[in-house]
């Protein structure tokens, strides 16, 4: 069973998105998934469609050991595809849970104590892989995460300063590997909301590329209205746009995670990636659209249709991002941006250089 946290100490940079769809081509190449929301947002159970009352089962009940993993596992709308929602009261759980003996460890244990349970009743792993969606924060939730996890796969925005905080990011990783859990690994860096239209963008995607070699995903994921549009559906991008970028490129992410599924035991004899997945038939409907817009998202901004030939790519704004937090700096005027050159970015620690290059390399 791989347990993998999707991970960045910083909002929207495409974790909740990476959570969903990347489970749903896992779901889809056959595998068993279940997703744990770890955000008090909710915004993955929300995206699914998949929401617990106060009360009910979910991520926060689990910590605080009033119900079990199992009891908490909720079927979505993808075969194969499950979820332990959120809800709002887990933004009460760093609290709560700050003097509790273990703190760290519950949803670990929890995790460990569900699967042994499963492994004794049917003699197999209840599930080929665990995804937990973090918060936008290194707090108690995202450390719960990464002592449940193996391994750690990093998203990150295409942008300027999408370096900064990367080394601190990967201190907690190598600290979390001395004190916490030996075995955590860092699976890869998934680059998200990437328009390569922009020159910005390319430019930052070299820097990460340069950082981190072998440890980039082949193919970044680009900003695709349909990957914002999804959610509000309550759906998978597979379900939402089979056919679009965004389904196209999660899909291959998912190639890249199942390579490396040789190196876990159990996950030997599944079958290989498919090229041409095919969900049973019937299994993904197209959706309808919801009845009542859902209050927690705006609208995605229709963006301007990419023209090949346009020349001034940077007045694009990011998709699905609320204008008041821009994430492109330059405004839409100025026709050229600041270069990026390696020298300005903060200097990352050796010990990233170290971690990375123990784990198997994507080029
Ligand atoms: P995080 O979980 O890191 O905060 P999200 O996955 O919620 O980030 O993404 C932030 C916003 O960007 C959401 O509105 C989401 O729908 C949108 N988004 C994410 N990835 C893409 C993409 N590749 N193309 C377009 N919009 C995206
Ligand atoms: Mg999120």
């Amino acid at each position: 069973m791989r347990r993998i946290a999707v991970i960045n100490q910083k909002g929207g940079v495409g974790k909740t998105t990476t959570t969903a769809n990347l489970g749903a081509a896992l779901a889809l190449q056959g595998r068993r998934v279940v997703l744990v929301d770890m955000d008090a947002q909710a915004n993955l159970s929300l995206s699914l469609d998949v929401t617990a009352d106060s009360g009910a089962p979910s991520s926060y009940t689990v910590l605080l050991g009033e119900a079990s993993f199992g009891a908490a596992v909720r079927q979505t709308g993808v075969p194969g595809l499950s979820l332990v929602p959120a809800n709002i009261d887990l933004s009460g759980a760093e609290m709560e849970l700050a003097s509790a003996m273990g703190r760290e460890f519950l949803l670990r244990d929890a995790l460990a104590a569900w699967a042994e349970e499963e492994q004794k009743r049917s003699a197999r792993a209840p599930a080929d892989y665990v995804l937990f969606d973090c918060p936008p924060s290194l707090g108690l939730l995202s450390l719960n995460a990464l002592a449940a996890a193996g391994e750690v796969l990093i998203t990150l925005q295409t942008e300027f300063l999408a370096l900064q905080g990367m080394s601190k990011l990967v201190e907690i990783v190598q600290l979390l590997r001395k004190r916490l859990n030996p075995e955590l690994a860092i699976t890869g860096i998934l680059p998200c909301l990437y328009d390569s239209r922009l020159k910005l963008a390319r430019e930052v995607l070299g820097e990460i590329r340069k950082y981190f070699p072998g440890q980039v995903l082949p193919q970044p994921i680009r900003s695709n209205v349909k990957l914002a549009e999804a959610p509000s559906y309550g759906k998978t991008i597979f379900e939402y746009a089979p056919g679009s970028n965004g389904a196209d490129d999660y899909m291959k992410a998912a190639r890249e995670i199942l390579r490396g599924e040789s190196r876990d035991s159990t996950l030997a004899g599944l079958p290989a990636f498919q090229e041409k997945y095919a969900p049973p038939p019937g299994a993904l409907v197209t959706p309808a659209p919801r009845r009542v817009p859902p209050p927690r998202r705006a609208a995605a901004p229709k963006p301007a249709e990419p023209k090949p030939s346009a020349p001034k790519a940077v007045d694009v704004p990011a998709i699905g991002r609320p204008a008041s937090a821009p994430t492109v700096p330059a405004p839409a005027s100025a026709p050229e941006r600041v270069p990026l050159r390696a020298e300005d970015l903060p200097p990352l620690p050796p010990e990233v250089f170290e971690i990375l290059s123990r784990r198997g390399s994507f080029s």
